[in-house]
């Protein structure tokens, strides 16, 4: 028999004039895994915020163990089993694995005076609920993502949870951390726990999830079992737009032009060896890889930032030497790097000034005055080409969403007028929607005229833009595949296979 957990009926969130959530009503069964996906802005957020006792609803009821409720305290929604795991785990980073775990039940037991025998008993069996073990000494700062995420789930546990929400619990996991993730929400499951979490991986979902609860603009768009989902129908729901792959429009390279970029022979010690291939005008160039393939070093050793220890490389059929990034910059090659927040913007500045950072001397007057009309015109002409959502190029890049944070990157390269543009990583945490949307703006660059690198190991992203896909493993081109011999699953074989050497 299935027994209902928690319901939420007519849900609705106005934020000034937005709808956050629109007459949302969902529901969670005893040990059930659900998986709540959307686009950003489309209130994932908000109803784990409500459910959680963080917001009010503006309408709507709640009901948890049967229990109607118009509002939740935090507490209260505590008290009803409910525990959300947010993005950061909310720990204490200078405590030990044990205190995290075990300090908050032993306040909670009313425990004026910590035993620390205890405390350590408390953590162990913990720990042992979901079968891992972890340094009860260590200080929790010192940890991976993927262990401070096993300490809250611990903590949940031990606050007698019957449902935990996880926000977005996979995005800093690698792809084995998140297998054991999955690992331990099952034995959750098996415990008779429900666990709901958030995820942009619609991969993910249909591997994990027993339900897929789909938002769209606040409302819900989809509610069903992930059986037998499938991924393209996750994408329409989430977007309301067909992403069909078989309508791209390749442009046709011209093959006996003159390449813009020769790579002959290139090595650099510790990273690739003995890299050869040519990228013409108009091309769209993938090199794919596992972590670890070598695909970064060698973005880097053309961009000049690790000049690479042996071979030759040419633009337009002219020798260069890439002794630094001056000098990629001054034969017209751009990259974009894929830690867009880390290596490409400045997210407090404005959208503007970030846009406008690489060409700033191009954009001064004579005295080295800064011109601000031309800077201010060059901002408003990318935020139009680029269709960067925004009311203002003076608003902060941290203000974007991921998609369009993207095109602000792309648009400070473009705007240093590149013939040869490296992408690493282009959508890397980007939805799916301003996804489809950067896979046309890369295929009409090309189209251009641009020669165009791409890096990166999403597949349906490489079968979507490129003309050609390298494929790297252990700092060697092992194979070569022209798109039209290639299908995403051969990919994923070709791709994957490479793991296990
Ligand atoms: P998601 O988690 O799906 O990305 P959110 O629930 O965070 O989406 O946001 C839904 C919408 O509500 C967005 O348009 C967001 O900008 C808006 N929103 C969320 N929280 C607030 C807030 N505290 N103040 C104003 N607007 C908010
Ligand atoms: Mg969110």
């Amino acid at each position: 028999m299935t027994e209902e957990i928690l319901r939420v009926e007519n849900i609705s969130k106005r934020f000034g004039g937005v709808i956050a959530l629109d007459k949302v009503s969902l529901s969670i069964n005893k040990g059930e895994t659900c998986c709540l996906v959307g686009e950003n802005g489309s209130g994932k957020s908000t109803i784990i915020k409500i459910v959680s006792g963080v917001y009010t609803p503006d309408e709507g009821d709640i009901y948890i163990n049967g229990r109607h409720y118009k509002k939740l305290s935090p507490i209260e929604s505590i008290q009803e089993g409910i525990q959300v795991i947010y993005q950061d785990f909310s720990l204490f980073p200078n405590l030990t694995v044990a205190e995290n775990i075990a300090l908050n039940q032993q306040l909670a037991a009313g425990k004026h005076l910590v035993s620390w025998k205890e405390m350590y008993r408390v953590a162990e069996e913990g720990l042992a609920k979901i079968n891992i073990s972890l340094p009860l000494d260590a200080i929790v700062n010192t940890l991976s993502t993927a262990d401070r995420q096993l300490i809250a789930i611990t903590k949940a546990l031990l606050a007698n949870a019957s449902t935990i929400i996880m926000d977005e619990p996979t995005t800093a996991l690698t792809q084995k951390e998140v297998s054991s993730l999955f690992k331990i929400i099952a034995e959750i499951k098996s415990r008779g726990i429900s666990t709901l979490f958030v995820s942009h991986k619609l991969n993910e979902v249909t591997e994990i999830a027993d339900r897929t609860i789909i938002f769209r603009n606040g409302q819900v768009v989809m509610d069903q079992a992930s059986k037998g989902l499938n991924v393209h129908d996750m994408e329409f729901s989430m977007t309301g737009r067909r992403l069909d792959p078989g309508a791209i429009q390749f442009n046709t390279v011209d093959k006996s032009a003159t390449a813009l970029l020769r790579v002959e022979k290139l090595s650099l010690e510790r990273g690739f060896f003995d890299i050869s291939f040519d990228l013409m005008p108009q091309e769209i160039l993938g090199i794919t890889g596992l972590l670890g393939s070598g695909r970064t070093e060698l973005a880097h050793a053309i961009f000049g930032e690790l000049p690479a220890h042996s071979g030759k490389i040419f633009v337009e059929g002219k020798e260069v030497h890439m002794r630094g990034i001056q000098d990629a910059v001054e034969n017209g090659i751009a990259y974009v790097p894929d830690d867009r927040v880390r290596e490409g913007l400045f997210l407090d500045h404005t959208i503007t000034n970030n846009v406008v950072a690489g060409v700033i001397d191009r954009l001064t007057s004579k005295f080295n005055f800064l011109n601000p009309t031309l800077i201010q015109a060059e901002g408003k002409n990318w935020i139009k080409t680029l269709d960067i959502k925004t009311p203002s190029g003076d608003l902060p890049v941290k203000s974007l969403s991921g998609g369009n944070q993207q095109r602000v990157v792309l648009a400070k390269w473009l705007a240093s007028k590149p013939k040869i543009l490296i992408l690493n990583g282009p959508t890397v945490g980007v939805d799916v929607g301003s996804k489809a949307e950067i896979h046309e703006l890369i295929r009409t660059l090309a189209h251009q005229g641009l020669g165009i690198l791409l890096i990166s190991d999403d597949i349906p992203e490489l079968m979507s833009t490129c003309h050609r896909i390298l494929l790297m493993r252990n700092g060697r081109i092992v194979e070569e595949f022209k798109r039209e011999e290639l299908t995403e699953n051969l990919l994923n074989i070709k791709l994957v296979g490479a793991e296990s050497r």
